[in-house]
């Protein structure tokens, strides 16, 4: 049985709708809310700042930790608010995504903060994650050579679809391929690429393809966004 129809109805190549607010928290030097679809995440940067303790310092180039972490409302069931594996190994993983977009090196001996809740989950929020992330670092002021773009592809039951949500993530009918991509367009930069789940090197070619489509719209909105809150 082929994945015909969405659970929510949208195409293919479909986004779920997504929201973004630039500068959501005060004591912060940057923040944002990114939404897509039921998948909530607010993002707070703290930075460029001298680093401490001295020797986890690097003269040339500034240091970036991410931190994302799950909120205990933010599943069904209460998530434990310990950070477990899953969400350190994420935060490794999105800071990498985001890194090469950073002019790192005007920031010698300094850090850069960021800390990224899950408010809600409804699949994608690693990708989510990035998308707030990289908003709350350009409102920070960091200088970047492009904003990074995040959002996840896959397939369900034998059909390549953009953006699945956790009814698709879920699907228990053939196959489900989750491909996270985040995407930096002013280098032609994949920056995460991740895969769960079996599929053919067609699927993986034309889920990629539909990604980075993706990120491109999102990167619109991500500058819209931001063109809103410096006008
Ligand atoms: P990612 O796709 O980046 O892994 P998710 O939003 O899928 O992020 O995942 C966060 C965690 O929350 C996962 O463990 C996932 O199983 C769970 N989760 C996500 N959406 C829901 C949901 N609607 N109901 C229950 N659990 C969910």
């Amino acid at each position: 049985m082929a994945y015909k129809k969405r659970h929510d109805g949208r195409k293919f190549d479909e986004l779920r709708e997504v929201e973004m607010k630039v500068g959501v928290v005060d004591s912060a030097d940057g923040s944002a809310m990114f939404r897509i679809g039921r998948t909530k995440i607010i993002a707070a940067v703290y930075g460029p700042k001298l680093l401490h303790p001295q020797r986890l310092r690097e003269t040339d180039k500034g240091v970036l930790r991410a931190y994302y972490r799950m909120l205990p409302f933010s599943v069904g069931d209460r998530k434990n608010p310990r950070p477990g594996r899953r969400e350190i190994e994420l935060s490794m993983v999105i800071k990498e995504a985001l890194e090469s977009s950073i002019f790192l090196e005007e920031f010698g001996n300094a850090v850069i903060d960021v800390h990224i809740y899950v408010v809600q989950a409804d699949a994608g929020s690693r990708c989510a994650s990035i998308c707030a992330a990289s908003l709350a670092l350009a409102n920070a002021g960091v200088p970047m050579k492009d904003v990074v773009a995040s959002v996840s592809a896959g397939v369900v039951d034998g059909q390549v679809v953009l953006d699945l949500n956790y009814q698709e993530e879920a699907h228990e009918e053939g196959y489900v391929v989750d491909m996270p991509i985040a995407y930096v367009e002013n280098l032609d930069k994949v920056t995460l690429l991740q895969m769960d789940g079996i599929a053919t090197e067609e699927q993986v070619k034309e889920a990629l393809k539909l990604g980075i489509s993706g990120c491109k719209k999102i990167k619109e909105e991500m500058q819209k966004a931001l063109r809103q809150k410096f006008a």
